[in-house]
C-alpha cells in the first residue's frame, strides 16, 4: 500500500467555463488555465503520481505544451491512471476536498464522484468528494480562487 497527497489552487476569472471535476457548473466565473483548470482533477492527478512516485502534473503535462491547451483534466486523469495501472498500481481509494466559497457544490458531488470514478475505471463507492468553505477568509473566502487537496491509497498488484 502506498498513500499520496495533492493540493492545486487557481484563480477565477470572469467568462471562462467552471469546470469542476469534469462537471460544467452554470456560475459566471470559471478556474484560470492553461488545460480547463479543474483543480480539483489536478490535486486528484498529482495525489496518484505522488502515491507511485511519478513526479507531478507540471512535469507529465507541462503547461507550456500547447497539446494541453483548453484540454479536458478528466482526459489527463484518465492518462494518469493508466500510467499507474501499467505500473502495476491500483487504486484503493481517493478523498477530495474542494475548497470554494461559491458556487454552492452540494448538488453536483455525485456526478463528480462518478466522473473522477469513470476516468480511473474503478467504481464510485472508491472516490469521495467533499466540498468546504473557508468561511469567507482568503482568497477562497473573496471567490478570487478556488483550492482542492486529495489523498489517495494505491496497491501494488
Ligand atoms: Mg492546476
Amino acid at each position: 500500500m502506498r498513500i499520496g497527497q495533492g493540493y492545486d489552487a487557481h484563480r477565477m476569472v470572469e467568462g471562462r467555463p467552471c469546470v469542476i471535476c469534469g462537471e460544467v457548473i452554470n456560475y459566471p466565473f470559471g478556474p484560470d488555465g492553461h488545460s480547463d483548470g479543474d483543480v480539483p482533477v489536478h490535486a486528484l492527478i498529482d495525489a496518484l503520481l505522488g502515491a507511485a512516485a511519478l513526479g507531478d502534473i507540471g512535469r507529465l503535462f507541462p503547461d507550456c505544451d500547447d497539446k494541453y491547451l483548453g484540454i479536458s483534466s478528466i482526459l489527463l486523469l484518465k492518462e494518469t491512471g493508466a500510467l499507474l495501472a501499467e505500473r502495476g498500481y491500483r487504486l484503493v481509494n481517493a478523498d477530495v476536498t474542494i475548497v470554494a466559497q461559491r458556487p454552492k457544490l452540494s448538488q453536483y458531488i455525485d456526478k463528480m464522484r462518478h466522473n473522477l470514478a469513470s476516468a480511473l475505471s474503478v467504481e464510485d463507492s472508491c472516490i469521495s468528494v467533499k466540498a468546504t468553505t473557508e468561511e469567507g477568509m482568503g482568497f477562497t473566502g473573496d471567490c478570487s480562487g478556488i483550492s482542492a487537496h486529495a489523498v489517495v491509497l494505491i496497491e501494488s498488484l
